[in-house]
């Protein structure tokens, strides 16, 4: 049995302030059914995972350098990361794959930094609209598999996270049948390269405008294991409602 995971991306959002809804979280999960953890903006995660580290939340980065050091002006490495307390890390989200110019080969290489410094990288595939609407949906979340996730993945240091480009913060999600389509393909694909305990240790997430409203559902569909969520894990109300839906899942 996979454990369930529900992980909120903050993106570029959140000040000191926002750390009380952390707090929030942590006081209404003081043990959950399901794996938690927040991926804050990097000027909060040694602060919140200070706050957290007695409680069942655990605290993750958005993003990490292919480098462990070096020249690289504004980056963040996997090191530091691990040092200001992070578990985790998302490595290919869609927003860094289009405004940093992020290649698989550079995703792969970030997610194997990752599993250098012990964390486990949260590696994010999905389609833009015209992909899906011209039927290539699997075949370009195949590649995007083959080429983001390096050889060394295990269930604890990776999870992969299903995002279709166009659902992401839009409201709209793809149909229940078309998650599950994709998230079928993503399990065989992993079973067919890592071997059956390997690919089915690795847990799946659906992420794009999951809602409190909406997650019931969601988590009912085979192979999804939890979700990666943007703007409802701001507020702890709405992300409490998400965890609350794949604790009963
Ligand atoms: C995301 O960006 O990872 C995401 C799923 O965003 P949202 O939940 O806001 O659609």
């Amino acid at each position: 049995m996979r454990r369930k995971l529900a992980a909120g991306n903050w993106k570029m959002n959140g000040t000191s302030g926002s750390l009380t809804e952390a707090d929030a979280l942590a006081a209404a999960f003081a043990a959950p059914e399901c794996d938690i953890l927040l991926c804050p903006p990097a000027t909060l995660i040694h602060r919140m995972s200070e706050r957290l580290k007695d409680s069942a939340v655990m605290v993750g980065g958005q993003d990490c350098h292919m480098a462990l050091s070096g020249a690289h002006t504004g980056d963040i490495s996997a090191e530091m990361l691990t040092d200001a307390g992070a578990s985790h890390v998302i490595v290919g989200h869609s927003e860094r794959r289009a405004d940093h110019c992020e290649s698989d080969e550079m995703v792969r290489t970030k997610a194997e930094t990752a599993h250098s410094q012990g964390l486990t990288a949260i590696i994010c595939c999905g389609e833009a609209l015209e992909t899906r609407e011209a039927g290539e949906t699997l075949a370009h979340v195949g590649r995007q598999i083959a080429g983001s996730l390096p050889d060394g993945c295990t269930g604890d240091n990776t999870v992969v996270a299903y995002e279709p480009i166009w659902a992401i913060g839009t409201g709209k999600i793809p149909t229940l049948a078309e998650i599950g389509e994709v998230h079928d393909f993503i399990r065989a694909e992993l079973v067919a390269r890592f071997g059956a305990e390997t690919g089915n240790a690795i847990r799946l997430l659906y992420g794009g405008s999951v809602k409190p409203g909406n997650a019931s559902e969601i988590f009912a569909v085979s192979n999804v294991d939890g979700a990666l969520v943007g703007g409802a894990s701001l507020k702890a109300e709405d992300f409490g409602g998400i965890i609350s839906a794949l604790e009963g899942a």
